[in-house]
């Protein structure tokens, strides 16, 4: 007989295990965890990263990088769509947009110092 596989995780705010028959499926409910948990944390997380890439791309004008973080901005894939609403209050549609406006915003000053 096959010994069932799991996987493990552990949550890294006050050590409680999650077990799933995937990665996926255990990251799924350290994640839920610790938004209903450790919520605080989790947004001043996303807070920090999102203050890191603005300092990240202050530091490095090269349009090229700048333009990559337009279409793929990290903390976008870290937080779900229904996070990001309820974090913002605002539709993710308009979130993504005001993320786009912020970097152009950025470009265009940058464009114009020079
Ligand atoms: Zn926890």
């Amino acid at each position: 007989m096959v010994k069932a596989q799991y996987v493990w995780l552990r949550c890294s705010r006050c050590q409680r295990r999650f077990r799933g028959s995937t990665r996926t499926e255990a990251l799924g409910k350290l994640r839920k965890h610790l938004w209903k948990e450790h919520r605080a944390w989790m947004v001043s997380r996303i807070k920090s990263g999102l203050r890191k890439a603005k300092k990240t791309k202050a530091d490095n004008p090269a349009l090229t990088s700048a333009l990559k973080s337009i279409i793929s901005p990290s903390w976008v894939g870290f937080a779900e769509k229904p996070v990001i609403e309820k974090i913002t209050g605002l539709d993710y549609d308009v979130v993504k947009a005001k993320v786009l406006d912020f970097f152009v915003n950025m470009l265009m000053s940058g464009i114009l110092k020079q």
